[in-house]
């Protein structure tokens, strides 16, 4: 029998691995581990964490209504999966990869103990919508993109020429066999909480049919005005794999003026690529001495207590529900970054703990792009001022008085401004971050020309 284990993939159609093994013709034995290294630090309890296990609590309904079978464990990946190579009659082991540095070491593990057991191990990627080894052949290129547009350009060309439909297989055309003494397996890797009660997640598909057809056509002209909650709100499905990217986008071909919304799910795959090609990308706190930056301001941050009201009311919408919109992810990651010169990392890890979306590449791309670092990042000179994104974006203050009803007796000019005690000048602060940006890419330019010069 065939091993199948379910990651970032917690869906029951569309999936690579599916008609892999439906090819092959023989029974699958379908596990989902639920790893302690990545649930750490109480991570069940905040926002990103809680999302995965409702939607891992949703596929269990799924394959539970399939009639199929599906057994959730706990503990590390590796040694779980020797034992279960030891003693039960697997001969190929399948899965979808992933490319965090985590993951890799993690498959590896996976990898050896499978040829110890002298079983193959199939991998798919399954989570990008353009195949990267496809379509650098496709551009002609042996260095990868490095600016967003021209690989949007390429990107979007790929697709409309060699896009891989998705398929209809689905769950019930495969053959799934129950774990045999499931409840000894489950003894030994035992749950530490019960799935149910985390309930489910909205239900993605209807997240998607909504923002389709009432939403999509106003996209570009408002996708920034954030008081309005007009995105499509899909990158909580998209992340744990609950909704699949070639599904959302052959749907969005299907309406006009989908444009502006699908070139988002360009930037969703020019940040996998980095991922993929850009050896730094997950080093860049490595490649830059970050030293001169500091923490002193980071809890104040984290609290949304600096006296500025956009930046506190984005912390408090989440913190409180996990959610924030694009336009104020980057504003709140430049004030910390920039304005309160703290480590990108810092931010990156807060994020990791609150969003609901969490997503470990695409959270790094938005926090390196925000702190100048990586492929086609912000100029080191760019420091959003967030007075000015706010009163741009939301004139009338109505996402402030949303998050912050203290504030909202203050005039339409009024809510925007820095509140007495503010814990910086936004002005003195802004000319220090570009001081010290500008030091800390300059010193490793002249790291990286010395070294390639011994
Ligand atoms: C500092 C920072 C951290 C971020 N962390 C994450 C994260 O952990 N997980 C995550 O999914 N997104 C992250 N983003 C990107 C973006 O903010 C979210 O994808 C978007 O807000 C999700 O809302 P939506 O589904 O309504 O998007 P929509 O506007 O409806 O866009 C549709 C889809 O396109 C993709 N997308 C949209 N904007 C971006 C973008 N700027 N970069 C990459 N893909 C995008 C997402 O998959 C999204 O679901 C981050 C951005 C920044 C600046």
């Amino acid at each position: 029998m065939i091993l199948f284990i379910h990651r970032k993939d917690l869906r029951i159609d569309d999936l690579t691995a599916f008609d892999y093994i439906h090819s092959k013709n023989r029974p699958s034995l379908h596990i989902l581990i639920l790893d302690p290294f990545l649930l750490r630090d109480g991570r069940e309890r905040e926002h990103s964490g809680i999302n995965f296990l409702q939607h891992a609590s949703r596929l269990m309904r799924l394959y539970h209504e399939a009639g199929a079978y599906l057994t959730v464990l706990y503990g590390d990946p590796a040694v779980l999966i020797d034992q279960l190579l030891g003693e039960l009659p697997i001969e190929e082991i399948v899965l979808h990869g992933d490319v965090t540095p985590y993951a890799v070491v993690r498959d590896r593990k996976i990898k050896v103990s499978a040829s110890a057991h002298g079983v193959p191990v199939t991998t798919f990627i399954d989570h990008t919508l353009a195949d990267f080894t496809e379509l650098q052949r496709y551009a002609g290129r042996k260095e990868p993109y490095q600016v967003f547009t021209p690989f949007y350009k390429k990107w979007n060309s790929f697709l409309q020429h060699f896009h891989r439909p998705s398929s209809d297989r689905t769950l019930h055309d495969l053959q799934t066999t129950a774990l045999p003494d499931q409840a000894a397996w489950s003894g030994r890797f035992p749950l530490p909480f019960g799935l149910e009660a985390y309930g489910e997640p909205p239900d993605p598909a209807e997240a998607l049919s909504t923002f389709l057809e009432e939403s999509l056509g106003a996209y570009a002209a408002q996708r920034d005005r954030y008081a309005l909650e007009t995105t499509s709100g899909i990158s909580r499905h998209l992340n744990t794999g609950a909704l699949s990217v070639r599904r959302v986008y052959e749907a969005a071909l299907t309406f006009e003026r989908h444009e502006a919304w699908t070139r988002q799910l360009a930037w969703r795959d020019f940040y996998l690529y980095q991922a993929v090609y850009n050896p730094d990308f997950f080093f860049y706190e490595k490649k830059f001495d970050l030293s001169g930056l500091e923490d002193t301001l980071f809890e104040r941050w984290c609290r949304g207590e600096t006296g500025i009201p956009v930046i506190d009311a984005a912390m408090t919408e989440l913190n409180t529900t996990g959610q924030m919109p694009n336009r104020l992810r980057m504003v709140t990651a430049m004030f910390l970054t920039k304005n309160l010169r703290c480590s990108f990392t810092l931010g990156e890890k807060y994020f990791r703990r609150k969003l609901t979306d969490y997503d470990n590449v695409i959270n790094r791309g938005g926090w390196l792009w925000s702190s100048s670092l990586g492929f086609d990042a912000s100029p080191y000179f760019r420091v959003m001022n967030p007075v000015t994104q706010s009163v741009t974006h939301d004139p009338a203050g109505m996402y402030i008085r949303r998050w912050l009803p203290d504030l909202a007796g203050l005039t339409d000019k009024e809510i925007h401004l820095p509140q007495p005690g503010a814990i910086v000048d936004l002005r003195s602060s802004r000319a220090q971050a570009i001081d010290v940006y500008k030091r800390i890419l300059a010193e490793t330019k002249n790291n990286s020309s010395s070294i390639s010069q011994i």
